[in-house]
């Protein structure tokens, strides 16, 4: 599965985060010997415990919601928080990137779907945000773009719209705040049930779990 799907994802320059959640080490060290490198989690512990264990080259990407009092665990070694969604947890993941003297990259997530439980910011928050002196203060940070997750619906069409406007977001945020920072580049929407859909709308980073590793 793992070969098809970076088949499917190559004419595109997709990057494939593997989402690893919930499966044992073994599954990982297995994937890992077939040429994927970077894995996600969304438990902090877990993405810890499973760190210690596994090859020191992987890129462990926190793909899931995070508390504050959690980022000093994964700040030594985490290469891409995905889910950043308050100028609370970026405060914290600088102070903490500083301690390990390090730049930890960040995606601003934002709600882009129907459901209130979702978790993100909307436009005029980031704006704030961006615009303010504390964010300017940030040095050991760097936000390298946006993270969404569509509405769970068979509506393909909605979730189509709402990547569009993740994309769209993205885009106007690049214009008016990165325009210098080349860096500022990924998308990171689209999962096992609408990677396809993602793509097509722009997405560059797809976290895949399911489809990989079977349903949990
Ligand atoms: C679990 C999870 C995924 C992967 O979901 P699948 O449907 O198994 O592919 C992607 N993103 C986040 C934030 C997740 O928590």
């Amino acid at each position: 599965m793992l070969q098809q799907i970076l088949k499917e994802l190559a004419p595109t320059e997709t990057t494939l985060v593997a989402v690893s959640k919930t499966k044992p080490v073994e599954r990982i060290q297995q994937m890992y010997e077939e040429g994927q490198r970077i894995f996600g989690e969304n438990r902090v512990q877990e993405l810890v415990e499973k760190e210690a264990v596994l090859p020191k080259d992987i890129e462990w990407h926190q793909i899931g919601h995070l508390q504050t009092n959690k980022v000093k665990y994964i700040a030594p070694f985490v290469s891409l928080i995905h889910a950043v969604d308050s100028l609370k947890l970026l405060k914290e993941i600088n102070k903490q990137a500083l301690k390990n003297e390090r730049v930890i990259d960040c995606l601003l997530q934002f709600h882009i779907a129907e459901e209130s439980s979702k978790f993100g910011f909307d436009e005029a928050e980031v704006k704030e945000i961006l615009n303010s002196s504390a964010f300017k203060n940030l040095s050991n940070i760097r936000i390298v773009g946006v993270m969404g997750m569509a509405t769970f619906t068979s509506d393909e069409e909605q979730v189509k719209l709402e990547f569009r406007h993740l994309k769209e977001i993205f885009d106007g945020l690049r214009k008016s705040f990165f325009s210098t920072q080349d860096s500022f580049k990924e998308i990171s929407m689209g999962m096992s049930g609408d990677y396809q859909l993602a793509i097509a709308e722009g997405s560059t980073m797809v976290r895949i779990g399911s489809l990989l590793f079977g349903s949990r």
